[in-house]
């Protein structure tokens, strides 16, 4: 196609063709998007998004698991103005530094909560979730090189968690789909199964027992590969894109049990789960577990501009300074000076705002009560919130915890009468995900609760229309 692009004299139907001819998307399948077209998404506020049509759209995604701090942040927008007009890049290789990447290293530094004495004083920065597991697996390996432990290579992570798209972002996570393309996992990362109670509980079987159990499966692993052998077990406090896979309350206390007995490093991807999705700054202070590295992402700056790192605990961290020398790793915009300059803005929004308490003591709260309301609903199996992440299970039979066959593609049926209804919900298989912007009143949650019950009345409808419910 050869139109010229004026981006405002385009209308949806030659925006959706220029996309189709030239924009590979991320995680798509480009012939089934070029036979229907994009939805053109044109601007945003507060938590609602509208396509190219004016159609209005609830977001409860807060994008993709980022604008924590909602849509329409003016001050983000004129800090990010005023750091290019001063210094929109320097680089943070050749022995310089800038003022924004100092002050936001220090003030993450602050707000990572110590656990038992051990401290984050230090960050490493890169502009992506990928990019930070990518650091964590070097970072981790270099640490027992260091120590003089350098067959400590494997690193443990568990099915279904999701930790990024680069080559060992998607080996550390654990998507077949993804690990089936590509010749992943990359060697010495292997997986163990997730908490996931719902589906993997034994009949009759608690919570708390179950937690144990699949808490265990990594000790288990542990001595099958050899606990000399292991650096590190990478989890999510709460796995996101795998669905919302809420772990027993006795799982995190066993793992960390685990980790200390055979000495390896703990890594929290909290880069769904930190800055007030769950209630805190960070996840690992939720669930009272004592992390070495820490992921982060999205959130950091509300996804109004890239940017991603990793805390890196004492314990590592002393290791690189004190006996490193170099460590030959890092990205062109490490440390880039505008993306910090608007995540420390978007920090003072969320201090300002107190957006970790509300969803702890208040609206995180209400969102649960709000769902505990559709475990009455005849498709829902289980409903859970942590903080402001939830999940809701559609089942054949609530009784058996029977699926539904995986061809009926019930969760994308669900998430069509979603969008058809003007709100974003995710479909994973048949889980129903959500983890709107913390900025969202109880009124809101409340017109997004109509929404989703309106999804659900209509998926019923339409399976019990084709003789299937
Ligand atoms: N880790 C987790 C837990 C994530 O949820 C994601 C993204 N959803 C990533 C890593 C990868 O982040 P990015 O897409 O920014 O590379």
């Amino acid at each position: 196609m050869n139109a010229p692009v004026h981006p405002h004299a385009l209308s949806t139907a030659e925006l959706q063709a220029l996309d189709s001819a030239h924009f590979l998307h991320p995680f798509t399948d480009h012939k089934g998007l070029a036979a229907k077209g994009a939805r053109v998404i044109t601007h945003a506020d507060d938590i609602y998004v509208w396509d190219s049509e004016g159609k209005k759209i609830l977001d409860a995604m807060s994008g993709l698991w980022c604008v924590n701090a909602g849509y329409g942040r003016k001050e983000l927008a004129d800090v990010a103005h005023a750091q290019m007009m001063k210094l929109p890049f320097y680089n943070s290789f050749f022995q310089t530094t800038n003022e924004p990447a100092v002050r936001l290293a220090a003030r993450l530094a602050e707000l990572a909560p110590a656990v038992d004495g051990r401290r984050f004083q230090h960050v490493f920065f890169s502009s992506s979730g990928s990019e930070s597991n990518d650091t964590n697996v070097r970072m981790a390996r270099r640490y027992w090189d260091l120590m003089g432990q350098p067959q400590r290579k494997v690193i443990i992570s568990r099915h279904n968690a999701y930790h990024g798209s680069t080559m060992a972002g998607a080996s550390l996570g654990g998507m077949s789909a993804m690990h089936a393309q590509g010749d992943l996992p990359i060697p010495n990362i292997t997986h163990i199964q997730q908490p996931y109670y719902y589906e993997l509980a034994e009949p009759g079987e608690s919570q708390d027992a179950f937690g144990l159990r699949a808490a265990r499966w990594l000790e288990d692993k542990i001595l099958e590969i050899g606990p000399e052998k292991v650096a590190a077990f990478i989890a999510e406090p709460v796995q996101g894109a795998g669905g919302v896979i809420i772990p027993p309350a006795t799982y995190w206390p066993e793992i960390q049990r685990i980790v200390d007995k055979y000495g390896i490093l703990l890594i929290s991807d909290e880069v769904i789960c930190a800055f007030g999705r769950l209630g805190h700054w960070f996840a690992y202070e939720k669930f009272g577990y004592k992390p070495d590295l820490v992921t982060f992402a999205k959130a950091v700056t509300s996804g109004y501009i890239p940017l991603g790192g990793v805390l890196v605990g004492d314990r590592v961290a002393q290791v690189l300074i004190d006996k490193g020398g170099e460590f030959n790793h890092g990205y062109t915009y490490s440390g880039h000076p505008v993306a910090c300059a608007v995540a420390l803005a978007n920090l003072d929004i969320m201090e300002r705002e107190n957006l970790p308490g509300r969803v702890r003591d208040d609206v995180g709260p209400y969102l649960a009560e709000v769902f505990e309301q559709f475990k009455s609903h005849p498709l829902v199996g289980d409903a859970e919130t942590c903080g402001f992440v939830a999940g809701l299970v559609l089942v054949q039979d609530k009784a058996t915890r029977k699926a539904f066959p995986e061809d009926w593609a019930v969760g994308m049926m669900c998430r069509a009468h979603c969008f058809g209804n003007g709100l974003v919900m995710r479909a994973v298989g048949d889980r129903m995900i959500i983890a709107p912007p913390l900025t969202m009143t109880r009124a809101q949650i409340d017109e997004m609760a109509v929404l989703i019950k309106k999804a659900l009345d209509l998926t019923l409808q339409e399976l019990q229309s084709q003789g299937k419910f």
